[in-house]
């Protein structure tokens, strides 16, 4: 008896094995594939949320201090 579940970056089916060092992902390379794509994402949205932020708090500070 064998369970099988879905690659999280290609959707192909995979046994999860022993045998399947890469599981719950098709092989090593759709392993990196996600873990790259959660770092590269996650930075991005901070890096977004940093700059508006910054932008907004830097505005409302020299709207303020010219009042
Ligand atoms: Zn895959």
């Amino acid at each position: 008896m064998s369970l099988i579940v879905n690659c999280p970056t290609c959707g192909a089916t995979v046994e999860w094995a022993e045998k399947n060092a890469a599981r719950p992902f098709c092989s090593e390379r759709c392993k990196l594939i996600d873990l790259g794509a959660w770092a590269s994402e996650s930075y991005r949205v901070a890096t977004d949320e940093d700059v508006s932020a910054a932008e907004t708090s830097s505005a409302s500070i020299s709207t303020r201090s010219s009042d």
